[in-house]
C-alpha cells in the first residue's frame, strides 16, 4: 500500500511513524521547508492527562460572549471571525452541556493516558532528547473561588485514576522556590505528578529522524491543494504542481485539514483557535522552575526546556490570523513578572522569540481519527489544546485502524462518524 500523509506536524509525523512501523511505505508531504513549523512548532509543552476536559465547558458561552468587549480576555471571541464560526460554534456551544462535557472528559482522559504511556515508551526506546521533563505539571489558586472549579474537575478525574496531591502556599514554594515572592497571593496549588513536559518541536524533529532512518520518505515544499477520488476511493492528491498516486491518504494537517477535506465534500469540525508563546534564552539564570507552572486565573503556563523559559497563554477565536499582537506579547510578559519577579529581572528580553499558532479545535472537544466515507482516506486532526499530549496515542490508533488491527483502546469515540447517540454518561 502507498500511504501519503498531509502534514509534517505532531500529528502527521507520529502517524506516518507508526504506519511504517507496521511495514507501509509511507511518503509526508508538507508545505513548509521542514518538519513542525506550525502550531507544533512553539506550544506550552505540556503532556498533561490531567487536562483532559474540553475547552466547552458548561457556562463557556457566558464568557466568549463577555470577552467579546474584553480584549485581555484570557479566551477570547473576535467579531469578525463569528460569521466563519457559525455552524461550527452552535455545536461548539450545544457540546458545552454537562452531560456531553462529562462524556468527552472521560474519552479524552483514556486517550491522554494512554497517549502518554506511548510517548514514554518511544522516548525511552529511542532515548528522544527533548528536554523531557517528567516532574508533573503545579496549577496555582489564588483565590477560594477558583480552586473550587477545578476540585470538582479533578474530583472527578480521580475516579477514572487520576493522581495528584494538593498543595498549602507553603508546600508550593518548597516545591517551587522562585514563586516565594507571590506567596501572600497564593490559595491553593494542585501537583498533578504523573503529568510530563518536553519540547514538542525537538520530539518530531528526533523521531523523523528514526523515520526516516527505518525508509520512511518525506517531501517538503508540496502543498496539497485536493483530494482525487474515483468511485467513492482515494487514488491520490493533487499538489501545486503534480498528481501524487496513492491507495491511502491521511490527513493530518492540523487547523487546515478542514479546507483540504473540502475538496471532496466531507465536513470537518475543526477551528482554529489561536494562541501565543514567548520564548526565553534562561542560560546562565539563576532560580529557574522545575517544572510547568499553571496560573489557573490568569490562564498562563511557564514551562522550563532546557536553557530556555516559554511563557504561553491566551485563546482567540479570530479565524486563520497568525500575527503577532504586541498587546497579547506584553500580556505574557506581565504575567511572567507577576508569577516570577526574580527571574523576570534577570532575563534578557532581546533574545525573546514570540509565536503565534493555531489550535485546531474540534466542535466537541475530542479529535477525530479514523476513516471516512470515501474509502481509503482517514483523518487523523483536532486535537485542539492537547495534541502533544495526543499524538502517539491517536497515531497509534489510527495506524491500527488502518492495518486493520484491534486498537489498545476504544476509538469509538473518536470516530468520524461517531455521533450524539454513541454518548454514555
Ligand atoms: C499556544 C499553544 C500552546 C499549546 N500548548 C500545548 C500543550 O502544552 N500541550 C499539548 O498537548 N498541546 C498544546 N498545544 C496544542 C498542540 O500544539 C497542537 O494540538 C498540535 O501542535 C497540532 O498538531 P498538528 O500536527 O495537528 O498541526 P500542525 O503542527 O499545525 O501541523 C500541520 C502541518 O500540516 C501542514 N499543512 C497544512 N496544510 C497543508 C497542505 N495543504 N499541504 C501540505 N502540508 C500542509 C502545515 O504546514 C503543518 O506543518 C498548544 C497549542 C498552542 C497554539
Amino acid at each position: 500500500m502507498t500511504n501519503l500523509v498531509i502534514g509534517a506536524g505532531l500529528i502527521g509525523i507520529t502517524s506516518a511513524y507508526e504506519l511504517l512501523k507496521r511495514g507501509q511505505s509511507v511518503t509526508l508531504l508538507e508545505e513548509c521547508e521542514g518538519p513542525a513549523l506550525g502550531t507544533s512548532f512553539a506550544n506550552a509543552g505540556m503532556l498533561t492527562p490531567s487536562m483532559s476536559d474540553p475547552w466547552n465547558s458548561p457556562g463557556v458561552y457566558k464568557y466568549l460572549v463577555k470577552s467579546l468587549f474584553n480584549p485581555s480576555a484570557s479566551m477570547r471571541l473576535r467579531l469578525h471571525a463569528i460569521p466563519s464560526l457559525i455552524g461550527w460554534g452552535s455545536k461548539f456551544l450545544r457540546y458545552s452541556s454537562k452531560h456531553y462535557f462529562q462524556a468527552a472528559l472521560k474519552d479524552n482522559y483514556n486517550l491522554t493516558c494512554y497517549s502518554l504511556r506511548k510517548t514514554q515508551e518511544i522516548a525511552e526506546k529511542y532515548d528522544l532528547q527533548y528536554c523531557r521533563d517528567t516532574n508533573g505539571t503545579l496549577s496555582i489558586f489564588n483565590t477560594h473561588e477558583d480552586f473550587s472549579v477545578k476540585e470538582s474537575l479533578y474530583q472527578s478525574l480521580q475516579k477514572s485514576g487520576l493522581k495528584c496531591s494538593i498543595l498549602s502556599p507553603s508546600e508550593i514554594i518548597s516545591l517551587v522556590p522562585s514563586l516565594a515572592p507571590i506567596h501572600s497571593k497564593l490559595y491553593k496549588g494542585i501537583h498533578y505528578y504523573q503529568d510530563e513536559s518536553g519540547d514538542a518541536y525537538l520530539f518530531c524533529k528526533e523521531l523523523l529522524a528514526k523515520y526516516l532512518a527505518a525508509g520512511g520518505q518525506i517531501k517538503y515544499g508540496i502543498s496539497v491543494k485536493s483530494l482525487a477520488v474515483s468511485r467513492n476511493k482515494i487514488i491520490g492528491v493533487n499538489t501545486q504542481s503534480e498528481f501524487i498516486p496513492a491507495t491511502q491518504v491521511v490527513v493530518a494537517s492540523g487547523a487546515n485539514s478542514p479546507a483540504i477535506l473540502k475538496s471532496v465534500n466531507v465536513n470537518l469540525d475543526v477551528k482554529p483557535a489561536k494562541g501565543y508563546s514567548l520564548t526565553l534564552n534562561v542560560d546562565g539564570v539563576s532560580g529557574l522552575p522545575s517544572l510547568p507552572v499553571l496560573n489557573d486565573a490568569m490562564n498562563v503556563v511557564i514551562t522550563p526546556l532546557g536553557d530556555r523559559l516559554r511563557i504561553v497563554g491566551t485563546a482567540e477565536f479570530a479565524g486563520f490570523d497568525l500575527s503577532i499582537d504586541n498587546a497579547r506579547i506584553m500580556q505574557l510578559y506581565e504575567m511572567f513578572e507577576f508569577m516570577y519577579p526574580e527571574i523576570a529581572s534577570q532575563v534578557d528580553r532581546e533574545s525573546a522569540l514570540p509565536w503565534a499558532g493555531l489550535r485546531p479545535m474540534s466542535c466537541d472537544g475530542k479529535p477525530f481519527i479514523g476513516a471516512c466515507k470515501i474509502k481509503g482516506l482517514y483523518i487523523n486532526s483536532g486535537q485542539g489544546p492537547l495534541g502533544w499530549t495526543l499524538a502517539m496515542g491517536s497515531a497509534n490508533i489510527l495506524a491500527d485502524i488502518i492495518l486493520g488491527s484491534p486498537t489498545e483502546i476504544d476509538a469509538k469515540p473518536f470516530s468520524m462518524l461517531r455521533s450524539d447517540r454513541d454518548i454514555s454518561v
